[in-house]
């Protein structure tokens, strides 16, 4: 069997009853062109073991075999979908292998075994692409080569923006310390069957060569969620619980960091932010010393 004569995807789900769940973020994408064309952002996969979340009926799963992935690990929370892509792996002739968990519990380099670089793709459940982003962006190290991510279009231009932008804020700051971001499709709701309220994009993350990559996540959390939390307030006022909890004043911080205390958040650019982190963590560690 090849993917040539597999039922088209329509047809799967009329006879496997995989009628879309909205509690599962389900949203399916049935051209099989577009699928391809995103499965073709991850570059060359011939070496790879990819893995894609949420593979529901398997339009997306059968894109990346076509492209020839060596390999494919689809995490599924779903188990109504397990006997459709049961039919996909026989077609790729026994390269996909199909979990079914939930993305946000698994261990991927625990999964991930094989030899060849890791590649993820997605076209993520809304409900929680984001927590998956920052659970794969916080890794260390980061263990995939890139990540191809369909979001909603909201979340997609939080990742990409630039200081100054409306939707610069904590995704962005985080995103961008580890990676070279961009937005590479925008895909209209109806594209997706049931379509969502909202358009979509997808988004390719390369993870920034290892020096250059931001490693104190959790104080550039720290810092990004205060900063931004309370974004029309200056960086003075905005700072100031951040700045308690390491035994300091925002004041001192800012200082620190040389940046202005009266900015906002929104002006700062990433390079700003990590500098901030790097204060707050020897603040931090000062004040338990
Ligand atoms: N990949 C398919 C496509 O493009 O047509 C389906 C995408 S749909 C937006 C999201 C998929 O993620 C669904 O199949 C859903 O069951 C699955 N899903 C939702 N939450 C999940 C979770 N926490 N872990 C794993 N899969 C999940």
């Amino acid at each position: 069997m090849n993917f040539d004569d597999l039922p088209p995807l329509r047809d799967v789900i009329a006879s496997h009853d995989l009628g879309a769940k909205k509690s599962f973020g389900q949203h399916f994408l049935l051209d099989l062109n577009l699928t391809a064309k995103i499965a073709r952002l991850a570059g060359d996969m011939s070496q790879d073991q990819a893995i894609e979340v949420g593979p529901g009926p398997g339009g997306l799963t059968r894109a990346i075999l076509a492209e020839g992935a060596a390999s494919l690990l689809a995490v599924e929370m779903d188990a109504r979908f397990l006997g459709a892509l049961g039919e996909i792996n026989t077609a790729s002739g026994g390269r996909l292998t199909i979990k079914q968990a939930d993305a946000l519990d698994v261990d991927e380099t625990t999964l991930l075994t094989e030899p060849g670089d890791k590649v993820i793709l997605s076209n993520l459940p809304y409900n929680v692409g984001t927590q998956l982003l920052i659970k794969w962006l916080r890794a260390e190290p980061i263990w995939w080569r890139r990540a191809v991510l369909m979001f909603q279009r909201e979340v997609a231009d939080r990742v990409v923006a630039q200081p100054g932008d409306k939707a610069y804020g904590r995704l962005a700051v985080i995103a961008q310390s580890r990676c070279e971001a961009r937005l590479a499709l925008k895909i209209p709701a109806r594209a997706f069957t049931p379509p969502p309220k909202v358009e979509s994009a997808v988004v390719v993350l390369n993870p920034l060569p290892e020096a250059q990559q931001f490693k104190d996540v959790t104080a550039l959390e720290r810092i990004t969620a205060s900063a931004f939390g309370q974004r029309r307030k200056t960086l003075r006022r905005s700072l100031a619980q951040a700045a308690g909890q390491a035994g300091t004043s925002a004041d001192i911080l800012l200082d620190a960091a040389g940046l202005d205390a009266g900015a906002r958040a929104e002006v700062i650019d990433i390079a700003g932010f990590q500098t901030l982190a790097r204060a707050w963590r020897r603040a931090y560690e000062a004040s338990r010393a």
